[in-house]
């Protein structure tokens, strides 16, 4: 995973232990990048995924494909996915051929049948550790099963390391338009210490490699606030990849997940504060980042964007998803959505390759939205770029965020973290660096594990 916080693996983030304005780095997550939170998804409910697809397809709602490499060089100290770091290629094989069979019966549902993809997502994992035979192998079953053809965005996760000119020229070939390098950090101390695979010198080849061969749109994911991190090394990071001229730059504030390495360090010495920096450090950081973007020309599109260009530069995957597109997603432990429908597969490989040997989907817990929930969704996951207009909300869904949400955005602008209006509602800098902290309050009271309203 190239901590790609707007993909479906990301949100598993959203069991949440939300950090207080004590401000110390504990263990836990606070990132909100799906709702209801996954603690009210249940096995009870997947039968609903099934009678969805068997409904007719839909004629008005967008279709992404989404397909999971839960494959790895090595797992970072601070990697929170179930990834896999020995499997050998007839292993990886016979993964592909159980996703491949999983999307066949996908595609054969009403739901399905027939429809294209607006957009496909290859997320981890390091779908980047597939070979160019691997991948050309999935890719042309994929497109098979459901067609890609005119597709708005295919978007490709990669670890520097894995990429070389041929592995580089082979995911061009498959039609990717959206390549994003997990670089986290340019310094090779910083990489090692979090158990990142790839080293400073990757990062530069790959990426000049990459630009050569014409991407639309290629996004550097950076981390703020990894052990070690300082403010010298931050600035450095910052400047280096300014000197790249990314299109886009994704910047994650550093969180230390309870199924982490760096987790299991501090439970066994004892430890509450994780070897990471502070929440303020951490959004100073993000800040600095996003000033000096801002002087090299970028635009500051959300909490954790900054795009070069934004008229060109889309990010169709996060912007269909929010808006409540359909996910087909086929692998391990991935995250769909079908129909107003949330669903997650087997986390493991093994019990997800026994359901798709035995003609199931595998899918183990699931939830059927309602509207409201379906309202509050959009709503909390879009004010992560910094503003909306209520009346979108009034067109959409007949519910006024301004009413619906009284005391919640007039909180936000009482401590400054927001300017508030009849028609809509800004973020501020300081409210945009601590916005997933302060979305919680805006859950519906049934799905709050933590509340300032009741
Ligand atoms: S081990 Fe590292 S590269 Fe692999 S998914 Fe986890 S964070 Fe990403």
């Amino acid at each position: 995973m190239q901590t790609t916080l707007d993909s479906p693996q990301a949100a598993a983030a959203t069991e949440v232990q939300v950090p207080k304005k004590t401000e110390k780095t504990e263990a836990g997550n606070y990132f909100v990048s799906n709702y209801p939170p996954f603690s009210f998804w249940q096995k009870e409910q997947v039968p609903v995924v099934e009678e969805v697809l068997r409904r007719p397809a839909p004629t008005d709602v967008p279709l992404g494909v989404y397909f999971h490499i839960p494959f790895c060089r090595k797992r970072c100290h601070f990697c929170y996915f179930k990834v896999y770091t020995d499997k050998n290629a007839s292993e990886i094989k016979a993964y592909i051929d159980a996703g491949m069979r999983e999307m066949e019966h996908f595609a054969r549902q009403p739901y399905i049948a027939g429809r294209k993809a607006h957009f496909v997502y290859f997320g981890g994992g390091t779908p980047s550790y597939l070979s160019v035979p691997q991948l050309k192998d999935l890719t042309n079953r994929m497109k098979d099963l459901v067609s890609w053809e005119g597709a708005a965005e295919v978007a490709f996760e990669a670890e520097p390391g894995t990429l070389n000119e041929v592995k580089l020229t082979g995911i061009r070939e498959v039609g990717v338009t959206r390549l994003s390098l997990g670089v986290e950090n340019f310094d090779d101390h910083i990489l090692e210490t979090n158990g990142r695979a790839h080293r400073s010198g990757e990062i530069e080849k790959a990426y000049r490699f990459a630009r050569g061969l014409g991407f639309e749109h290629i996004n550097i994911d950076l981390i703020a606030g990894m052990m070690n991190e300082t403010a010298e090394n931050w600035k450095v990071c910052v400047r280096k990849a300014i000197e790249l001229e990314p299109d886009a730059v994704t910047i994650y504030q550093m969180e230390v997940p309870y199924n982490t390495t760096i987790y299991q360090q501090m439970k066994a010495e004892g430890k509450v504060t994780a070897p990471v920096a502070d929440w303020q450090t951490k959004r100073d950081w993000v800040s600095y980042a996003f000033d000096e973007f801002q002087k090299a020309g970028y635009t500051v599109t959300s909490a954790y964007t900054v795009v070069k260009d934004p008229t060109r530069i889309k990010f169709v995957y996060r912007d269909a998803l929010w808006e409540g597109a359909d996910l087909l997603s086929c692998g391990v432990a991935s995250f769909g959505h079908l129909g107003g429908v949330h669903y997650q597969n087997q986390a493991d490989v093994g019990p997800y390759m026994l359901a798709v040997d035995a003609g199931q989907f595998p899918m183990f817990r699931a939830y059927q939205t309602t509207a409201e929930d379906r309202f509050v969704r959009e709503f909390i996951l879009k004010i992560k770029l910094g503003h909306s207009e209520f009346d979108y909300y009034i067109r959409k869904f007949g519910q006024n965020p301004r009413e619906f949400f009284a005391p919640q955005l007039e909180y936000l602008a009482k401590e400054g973290f927001a300017t508030l209006t009849d028609t809509g509602v800004t973020l501020t800098r300081d409210g945009l660096l601590q916005v997933d902290r302060l979305l919680h309050d805006f859950f519906l009271p049934q799905h709050r594990q933590y509340a300032r309203y009741t």
